[in-house]
């Protein structure tokens, strides 16, 4: 499988980046997008270092009107879009009784919003040019398990997990798949909090095989559920866990 069209969102860093780079390794062009130009540079430039394809397009996901535009370039650059991958995200620490209500709606803005627009945007263009596409969700093994600290950031991503069933039971009938993803802890700059909080061993313990995961691993999976050969896992949230979900 190779020569498709893949947007892939919060593409500077962590799993977006190794993402990036595993579908231009399989000859897939990539759009890489991110909030932050300088990493998403990096990591078109790394993509061309390896001879792969891929532009940038620098976009906010908690702004409809920026994930619009980006799903248009794609199109207007490549002329289709076959996978969009909504996988932008931040992180937080705080407690509902401390936590501020600002930062509060940002994580909904970027984890649940920026989702949503990426259905939206992708599933409205992929209608449109009558492209029977994918689209990947990232949710969180914290879209099903509580933990401490996480209000927002679990809000948004059990809120991933309904969209996506939604939208994959809406979209179907075009011959559009949605599915999500529900990683454990993966080693990326996003758990860098979670870490200096003093967390790491718990994080670890948490797969069966008791070390953090590769975002190299998450990247591979998220390529294999989108050839057609996958095309029977549709409107689920795929577990990418290591087992945390199994045996908590
Ligand atoms: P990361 O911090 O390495 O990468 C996230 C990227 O998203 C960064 O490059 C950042 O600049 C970008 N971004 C942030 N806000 C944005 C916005 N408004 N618009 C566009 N881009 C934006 O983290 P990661 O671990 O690679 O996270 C990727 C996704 O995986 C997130 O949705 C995260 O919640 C999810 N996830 C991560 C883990 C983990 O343990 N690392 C576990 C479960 C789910």
């Amino acid at each position: 499988m190779s020569g498709r069209v893949a947007v892939i969102t919060g593409a500077g860093s962590g799993i977006g980046r190794e993402t990036s780079l595993t579908f231009a390794r399989k000859g897939d062009s990539v759009v890489v997008t991110d909030i932050d130009e300088e990493k998403g540079l990096e990591t078109v430039e790394l993509i061309k270092q390896e001879g792969g394809d891929a532009v940038f397009a620098k976009t906010d996901v908690s702004k409809f009107e920026e994930v619009e535009s980006l799903v248009n370039q794609a199109v207007e650059i490549y002329g289709t879009i076959d996978v969009m991958f909504n996988n932008a995200g931040i992180g937080t620490l705080g407690h509902i009784l401390s936590l501020k209500i600002e930062d509060y709606l940002r994580v909904i803005d970027v984890n649940q919003h920026g989702v949503a627009y990426g259905v939206i945007a992708a599933g409205r263009k992929m209608r449109e040019l009558d492209i029977k596409g994918v689209i990947i969700n990232t949710a969180s093994v914290f879209g099903y398990l509580a933990s401490f600290g996480t209000f927002p950031y679990q809000a948004a991503k059990g809120a991933v997990r309904m969209m996506t069933q939604n939208a994959a039971l809406e979209l179907a009938q075009y011959g559009i798949r949605v599915v999500g993803i529900a990683p454990g802890s993966v080693d990326t700059p996003i758990i860098q909090a979670y870490k200096d909080a003093g967390m790491t061993q718990k994080m670890t313990e948490q797969q069966m095989r008791k070390k953090l995961i590769r975002p190299e691993a998450i990247a591979n999976a998220v390529y294999l559920l989108t050839l057609e050969e996958a095309d029977v896992i549709n409107g689920s949230v795929v577990m990418l866990d290591d087992g945390y979900a199994s045996f908590k």
